[in-house]
């Protein structure tokens, strides 16, 4: 099978650098255009972007160190399927151009993540959310679309939480984040700021994920989603880890089901990445560990490529029924490998205008 060409807006970035990594490998997709800021835009790859994936994730620059940079306009990087790891800013003046022209943007970035017509999608969580695709093309008039992933931690949140909602239903979450400073881009948080520390407060973050969650626990019913009904208070904490986001979760669920009830049900969920074999799906979407003290991020973070996420350290909670720890990366499930994983599901259920470029 032909590999359909793709770009990535933001290639520079710590989320464009992932891409590059996954996608200069992918059996489905192949690398079109690279693009980025204007700064850069001219340049080789390997000139204008610091790579910074360890010697481990391969190749540096993806082996793409030689391939011209463009502007991230659609004169100039269009391709039917282009992944947006680009800031908010200039993510809502550009993604809507491409899917205009007939691309499926999947954007990293929060411009649109709670538009109405907008799926905010999770395929081991969400896969029916793919519907509203038609309902945004047919009220925007694109034949592309803009597709969102959610914000990285409530991406790690809602993986957890989603199968707990269909077996039991959730009453109230609340979360408090250890988050890396990859997650703030780069350069991101000033060492001198973050060595030896612990900052309370990450701009917008708590926001997203209490806004976020419920869109994507929500039905798709009619033509909308009907966001899930849920307490949810996020607590949210950069920390000095380079790659990873750690949560401590307590909810109340519905019957208040016991702690071997709560472990069997993640245990044993199943989802359609994994029964469509999608090429980025990891073997299990949820790893339930055992040991009094993992989840970690130094021994855990990496394992499938960092697409499971990783829960631990089940038990009682005095206050709300059910306590646990999470863990998943941040560039990988939350970001890239999250992105690249929903184009999979939507090449196996969408049209894809792949002669948009020529007309
Ligand atoms: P980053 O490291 O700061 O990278 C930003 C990228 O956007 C760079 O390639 C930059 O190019 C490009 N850019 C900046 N301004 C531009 C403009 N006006 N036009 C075109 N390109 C422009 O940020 P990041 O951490 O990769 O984050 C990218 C997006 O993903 C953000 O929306 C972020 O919220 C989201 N996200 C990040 C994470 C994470 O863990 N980091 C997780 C989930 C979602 P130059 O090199 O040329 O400046």
């Amino acid at each position: 099978m032909n590999r359909l060409p793709v770009t990535v807006l933001g290639a520079t970035g710590v989320v464009g650098q992932r891409f590059v990594r996954r996608l200069a490998q992918h059996p489905l997709f192949e690398i079109q255009h690279l693009a980025a800021s204007d700064r850069s835009a001219g340049k080789r790859y390997a000139e204008a972007c610091a790579w910074r994936l360890p010697a481990e994730d391969g190749e540096a620059y993806g082996g793409c160190g030689e391939h011209p940079l463009v502007s991230a306009t659609v004169d100039e990087a269009f391709s039917p399927i282009v992944f947006s790891a680009l800031d908010s800013g200039p993510a809502s003046e550009l993604e809507p151009q491409f899917a205009a022209k007939g691309a499926l943007v999947f954007s990293n970035a929060s411009a649109f993540r709670m538009a109405e017509d907008v799926p905010l999608l999770i395929p081991e969580v969400n896969p029916s959310h793919l519907a509203l695709v038609e309902v945004q093309r047919t009220r925007r008039g694109w034949s592309g679309a803009i597709l969102c992933n959610p914000n990285c931690t409530a991406t790690v949140l809602a993986m957890a939480l989603a199968p707990l909602q269909s077996a039991f239903g959730i009453e109230a979450v609340m979360m408090t984040s250890l988050q890396a400073v990859s997650g703030a881009g780069y350069p991101g948080v000033a060492s001198l700021d973050i060595l030896g520390n612990v900052v309370p407060f990450i701009r917008n973050e708590e926001e997203k994920v209490e806004e976020e969650i419920p869109k994507l626990l929500g039905s798709f019913v009619g033509q909308s989603i009907q966001p899930a009904l849920l307490g949810i208070s996020a607590l949210c904490h950069r920390v000095p880890v380079v790659e990873g986001h750690t949560e401590a979760v307590s909810l109340k669920l519905r019957g208040n089901p016991s702690v071997d009830q709560v472990r069997e049900v993640l245990a044993t969920w199943r989802t359609e990445p994994q029964r469509l074999g999608l090429p980025s799906a990891p073997e299990v979407a949820l790893r339930l560990h055992t040991a009094e003290d993992r989840p970690q991020v130094r021994r855990d973070v990496a394992l499938d490529g960092g697409m499971s996420v990783h829960v631990g350290r089940i038990r009682p909670c005095p206050v709300l029924g059910i306590k646990f720890s999470l863990l998943g990366s941040n560039t990988e499930r939350g970001a890239a490998g999250g992105s690249i994983l929903n184009a999979e599901l939507a090449l196996s259920k969408l049209r894809v205008d792949a002669d948009a470029a020529s007309r």
